[in-house]
């Protein structure tokens, strides 16, 4: 694992981010590389029986067997460990790789599980499906409504998922008030941090015990690699370790390598990203075809205080309702010229999808009114294009509406 020492704490709590996620891991391995070596070993071996005796003792040894560990994977552990501030992270090979080996680790039958109405889709799925099937009962809460939480709490209550901001609306949960209520009664809460980044919130900060991310999206950074990562304490870490050996969603050296890249302009592209996405919020709520936008960054969000509160910048998602329905919608979004249409989000290019069709292969058209997703609605994750480029595409293609 990931210790640091006296010397190196003294060193890296100093740094600000942008020299965190290029420098945190310099101390991670001796070789004299300036970019990291890809270590692309399934096996590593030892020099003698002693020396294997100790690394098959050692849990999440990064030199033994790359399910359990890789150089490449402690490299980005310790730069996610230093960027959501705990003591250690374990990468895995997707963001619901690292859910449930998260989820699976820490709850068994008999306990009882409170999670939010709105979560993404396979994570909903978990808590909908898989979680009672081992005999886990889960309760799910409003997210926005803190006293939701408070009452959804049973004796047997073990861990807390939260997910902020969430889909579709980007409605915000307030972490520190659901962590508070949690620590006097040893519940432990978990956040998907991935539509944030750590750059622009940090749960551990406000009392989480486990951070997780889709490291597919902002972490990675380029749409080109699937990852997740884990962030808590040494303790809760190892219980997760060894779950995770027997999950086995592993992250391929190679993948772990991309995303150590992409981490390195994390804090840069953020900081760009974060000022596209308020200026075309902005720009969209002032066009007469757009009748709503959400993103907690306007004042118009209706929990715009609390995400000031807890958050440094608020990310690529806008979620807006054309003026219209389900064919208007649909020929905007196909007038777009420059994001693709396409899931994902947080990567250099702007993507967009029509909400209701992206739900439709899953849902009908009653259950997305259940849901909560009008036939108008569009998500847009804004990447680092130009944002006058943006603005002029948006505004030719509002023309067709
Ligand atoms: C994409 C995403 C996930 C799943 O991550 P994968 O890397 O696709 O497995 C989980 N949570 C949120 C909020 C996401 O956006």
């Amino acid at each position: 694992m990931n210790k640091r020492s006296h010397h190196e704490e003294r060193i890296l709590d100093s740094f600000q981010n942008e020299t965190l996620v290029i420098h945190a891991d310099d101390a991670v391995t001796n070789d004299r590389t300036v970019a990291p070596a890809i270590y692309y070993s399934a096996t590593f071996r030892a020099h003698n029986a002693t020396e294997f005796a100790d690394m098959a003792k050692t849990p999440h040894h990064p030199q033994y067997y790359t399910r359990y560990g890789n150089p490449v994977h402690e490299r980005v552990e310790k730069v996610m460990a230093e960027l959501e501030g705990t003591e250690t992270a374990l990468v895995t090979g997707s963001g619901m790789g690292a859910i449930s080996t998260t989820l699976l680790a820490l709850v068994s039958a008999g306990d009882h599980v409170i999670a939010q109405t709105r979560h993404y889709m396979s994570t909903a799925k978990i808590m909908d499906e898989m979680l009672p099937r081992f005999g886990v009962e889960v309760t799910l809460v409003e997210q926005a409504d803190v006293t939701a939480f408070a009452e959804a709490i049973r004796p047997n209550t073990k861990l807390i998922m939260l997910e902020t901001p969430a889909n579709p609306t980007l409605v915000v949960t307030d972490i520190a008030a659901v962590a508070e209520m949690a620590r006097s009664r040893g519940i432990i809460v978990v956040v998907d941090n991935t539509f944030a980044s750590p750059i622009n919130q940090r749960p551990h900060d406000l009392g989480a015990d486990v951070i997780v991310h889709s490291a597919t999206k902002y972490l990675g950074g380029h749409h080109d690699l699937t990852a997740g990562v884990i962030c808590t304490s040494e303790a809760l870490a190892e219980r997760i370790w060894h779950t995770h050996i027997s999950i086995g969603a592993v992250l391929s050296p190679m993948d772990a390598w991309l995303l150590l890249r992409g981490l390195r302009t994390l804090p840069i592209r953020m900081e760009r990203i974060n000022a596209n996405a308020l200026a075309l919020a902005e720009f969209l709520e002032a066009q007469p075809q757009v009748e709503r936008v959400y993103y907690p960054g306007l004042a118009s969000h209706p929990q715009h205080e609390l995400a000031k509160r807890q958050m440094r910048g608020f990310g690529a998602v806008i979620a807006f309702a054309i003026k219209g329905g389900y064919e208007e919608t649909e020929r905007f979004v196909s007038a777009l010229k420059l994001p693709p249409n396409a899931v994902s989000l947080g990567g250099v290019d702007s993507l967009v999808v029509h909400t209701a069709a992206m739900w439709g292969g899953v849902m009908t058209e009653e259950q997305m009114r259940t849901a909560g997703i009008p036939t108008n609605f569009v998500r847009y994750s804004v990447g680092l294009e130009h944002i006058e480029d943006l603005k002029a595409d948006l505004l030719q293609a509002l023309q067709v509406v």
